[in-house]
């Protein structure tokens, strides 16, 4: 089969790779549409050691089932495949399983014809669905995933709740717009890539702006979520989070800074760490982008799995504008 292989730092070849076979409790899955994510642009810059080269990246998946079982059903994959037997995995938290792996990680993942994959990780969608739109769940179900864990200790109900985020790249998108479909009317959005501010704008949430040219308020969101995750970011988040507030982290950039403790402290913030979904939060987004919850998914960019060298080095260069691109083989 053809795949788009990472084979060193700021290189991708599209070459033939051994066709996929199904383990025990394993299918083959057809690719039909894979996103490109932050987390493989990261490894593509030889950032990220646990993806190392040669390797086939991409886990935003959405395909059609080739083996005997469940042969012709569209899915998306959970790329995520956790252990089921620990603690985590037994309470309904598979995705902080400390002996998960990943697709595209520590194995070959969707930049390609076909991909293999435990059963365990399908997710069944309808067969009609559109599969650029599905291909969007896994970044769907992170922002969605985020918020439930928020919802819970939030003083005040989603639809009041003044909310900043930081980040127009899909993950901060599609969760702001998660936001205004549970009708929230207040989501001011940060973002300072001028080019990545169109899709916020045509969304019509209350502000989006540049965080470089334009202060936050200070100490006036009871939301804050950072989908960027840099000392930079959690710094304006704590600037602009009001007492008793809830500050949502879901982005990875760097690991260290910008929190402030003793504001955190006296003004009862209450911060959450959240990390991907689980396979009923990747059910949830997917029904949810189905069903057109996240409206007009124009912003969304498709391309060639052949055009992917150059759209990971146009993608590196800030030349594209969407928040995200989505790759058909
Ligand atoms: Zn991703
Ligand atoms: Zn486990």
């Amino acid at each position: 089969m053809k795949a788009l292989v990472y084979t060193a730092p700021h290189e991708m070849t599209i070459m033939q790779q051994p066709d996929p076979v199904a383990g025990e409790n394993e299918v083959v899955v057809k690719i039909d549409a894979v996103g490109i994510c932050g987390s493989d642009m990261h490894a593509y810059q030889g950032h990220d050691a646990r993806r190392l080269p040669p390797l086939v990246l991409g886990h935003e998946i959405c395909g059609t089932v080739t083996s005997d079982k469940h042969k012709g059903r569209r899915v998306i994959l959970n790329p995520l495949i956790s252990c089921n037997r620990c603690y985590y995995c037994e309470t309904g938290r598979p995705n902080i399983c400390s002996d998960r792996t990943m697709i595209g990680m520590t194995r070959p993942g969707g930049y390609a014809d076909a991909v293999s994959i435990p059963e365990q990780c399908l997710v069944f969608v309808a067969d009609d669905m559109d599969p650029v739109a599905a291909a969007l769940t896994e970044p769907a179900a992170t922002g969605l995933h985020g918020l439930v864990l928020a919802t819970r200790v939030m003083a005040r109900p989603i639809a009041e709740a003044r909310t900043l985020v930081i980040g127009a790249g899909s993950v901060g998108l599609l969760t702001a717009l998660l936001l205004k479909h549970q009708g929230c009317e207040h989501i001011h959005i940060a973002e300072t890539n001028e080019l990545r501010q169109g899709p916020a704008r045509a969304a019509g949430f209350s502000q989006v702006f540049n965080p470089i040219e334009t202060l936050v308020d200070e100490s006036s969101f009871d939301l804050v979520i950072d989908c960027v995750g840099s000392q930079k970011t959690r710094e304006m988040s704590m600037f602009a989070a009001a007492p008793g507030s809830v500050f949502l982290h879901i982005g990875l950039m760097d690991n260290n800074g910008g929190l402030d403790a003793r504001k955190m402290t006296l003004a009862e913030i209450i911060m959450i760490g959240a990390y991907t979904y689980t396979q009923a939060d990747l059910g949830v987004a997917a029904q949810k982008l189905y069903s057109g919850a996240y409206g007009s998914l124009d912003w969304v960019e498709t391309r060639h799995l052949d055009e992917g060298p150059e759209t990971f080095s146009a993608l590196l260069r800030g030349e594209i504008a969407a928040p995200k691109v989505v790759l058909t083989p």
